[in-house]
């Protein structure tokens, strides 16, 4: 659906054929096509995988003059470059880092170059500018268009500058593209780059082949190596630093996959073999950090694993979009802690205050999606405002649906707890107050006389970390630097009785997996 009325001109298709080898158009890359070659301007949202350099680059081979690319990274640039001149494209760049510029300007005025891509940092500059006036330009391409807002996960303050350029040019068609951005993001593209509401043209974001998973993390190293085990194929793991993905690779080992480890620190000879290698690989699992991935081409990814929480839903939605772009069945699976959320908190309160409100409500809502009962697809895709009629079917929660419980009263005896010792101690602490174990820990502090002190049956004992954990995700828990717990913003509405609390319900542990396994 989504095609209807796009009627381009016989080049377009000639050009799809012949230079790329393909036999028709996806989804909507006729539409936005159509609108370029019509000098409409034009933000593309659609997910990874979809086909985006497509859709300037036909535009670039069937209009006169060139394509100006502006693309946030280099090495992105380069892939694409690469992959441009394989099939044909005449493309360069212009960046530090290559030698052949004076040849590339020679070629722009001339006529000869069919894509340029540049940084926006080279974009803005006087210099470059002149430089346009001197070639023909057939479009602006904008690629990651995310960067350009504040709203974005991504903001770069040098895409705020382009619009000076694009107006300069204003009878030259803009086509903005993007894999991630919720309705704020999306608006403020379309006014930060002077496209009109009617210029956007929206893909529909399911990924239907790709199963998501959503579990707290009890034992990382054997979690993650469990799925590695049971789910063939390529995948990549990100892990959140550099010395993580080293450690967990090296844990990983023992899964007798091949596994390696993939971050900014190492050389780049080694980076570009590594990649390499997992491009051409049917079983490798690369261990990397999130900068992995991007540009990269290789559609039978079969699973993408998070060892820790990604920045925000847009980010988690990109990073696992790069599993089975094949349309063959595929994995994401997730493993979040609390202390994932109390560092995301912790960085939050050095964030501007002017950012505050958007990245705390993007925490949030990252917060919603790992604790719902629910359809996870289901949230996802209400996230970019697409409506999912009924639950996925192909989710952990749908798969496997958990009883919802009512924890409202225990929450609040947590909470007390945490608060009648003070606001320093951490959950082993308050489990075992709570718990009425008589602990000497426990009875030097006198928190055998408080009147939390036992309080909590163990029949409800399994249920007080899932419950620490929602509270911690829902900023009603805070961390203290040094790890102990504290009452947060949100602590007292449920206090007074005024908000519920709803959890999934732990699975029973089977196996030796689930809660009990953990503590
Ligand atoms: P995105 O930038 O949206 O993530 P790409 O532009 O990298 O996606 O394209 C993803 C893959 O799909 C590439 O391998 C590309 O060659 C392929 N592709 C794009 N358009 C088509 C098409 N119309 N038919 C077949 N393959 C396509
Ligand atoms: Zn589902």
């Amino acid at each position: 659906p989504g095609n209807a009325n796009a009627s381009l001109p016989e080049a377009a298709y000639a050009t799809l054929r012949r230079t790329f080898g393909f036999d028709g158009f996806r989804g909507m890359q006729e539409r936005v096509i159509a609108r370029i070659l019509g000098g409409e301007h034009t933000l593309a949202l659609m997910p990874t995988g979809a086909g985006k350099s497509l859709c300037y680059q036909i535009p670039a081979l069937v209009r006169d003059g060139t394509a100006i690319v502006i693309s946030p990274l280099i090495a992105l640039m380069h892939d694409q470059i690469r992959a441009a001149r394989a099939v044909g494209i005449r493309a360069a760049s212009l960046t530090s880092v290559d030698v052949d510029q004076a040849e590339t300007v020679q070629a722009l005025r001339s006529g000869e170059l069919d894509l340029l891509y540049v940084a926006p940092e080279r974009a803005n500059t006087s210099g470059f500018q002149a430089l346009l006036s001197q070639a023909q330009i057939g479009l602006f391409a904008i690629d990651e268009a995310h960067c350009v807002s504040e709203w974005g996960h991504d903001f770069r303050p040098d895409y705020r500058g382009l619009r000076d350029m694009l107006d300069r040019f204003g009878d030259v068609p803009r086509l903005a593209l993007t894999a991630t951005a919720d309705e704020v993001t999306r608006e403020d593209i379309l006014k930060q780059l002077g496209i009109e509401p009617a210029g956007l043209i929206k893909a529909g974001f399911d990924r239907p082949n790709i199963r998501y998973a959503i579990a707290p993390r009890a034992n990382q190293a054997k979690q993650i190596a469990d799925v590695i085990t049971r789910t063939p194929g390529a995948g990549i793991v990100y892990a959140n630093s550099r010395k993580g993905t080293e450690d967990l690779a090296a844990k990983l080992a023992s899964t007798g996959r091949q596994v390696r480890a993939y971050h900014a620190g190492l050389p780049p000879e080694q980076r570009a073999a590594t990649q390499a290698e997992f491009v051409a690989s049917e079983d490798m699992v690369m261990v990397a950090t999130i900068a992995f991935g991007m540009g990269i081409d290789k559609p039978d990814v079969r699973f993408v694993i998070h060892a820790g929480l990604p920045k925000s839903i847009e980010a988690y939605y990109q990073e696992t979009g790069r599993a089975g772009r094949d349309g063959d069945p595929a994995a994401a699976h997730m493993f979040w802690a609390p202390s994932d959320f109390a560092k995301a908190r912790q960085w939050l309160s050095d964030v501007d205050e002017a950012r505050m409100p958007s990245e705390r409500a993007r925490l949030n809502a990252l917060a919603g999606l790992v604790e719902s009962a629910g359809c996870r697809r289901k949230l996802l895709l209400k996230h970019f405002g697409d409506d999912l009629p009924e639950p996925c079917g192909n989710c952990d929660r749908c798969l496997n649906p958990p009883k919802v419980r009512d924890v409202t009263e225990l929450a609040q005896k947590l909470l007390s707890a945490v608060y009648r010792t003070g606001q320093s101690f951490g959950m082993g602490h308050i489990e075992r107050v709570l718990l009425g174990r008589d602990d000497p820990r426990v009875i030097e502090r006198r928190h055998d006389k408080l009147s939390v002190f036992g309080i909590v049956g163990t029949s409800e004992a399994p249920l007080l970390k899932p419950v620490m954990r929602f509270l911690t995700a829902h900023e009603m828990l805070a961390t203290t630097e040094h790890g102990g717990l504290a009452l947060g913003p949100e602590a007292r509405d449920v206090l007074k009785g005024e908000r519920a609390v709803m959890i999934a319900e732990p699975p029973k542990a089977k196996g030796g997996r689930g809660e009990k396994s953990s503590g």
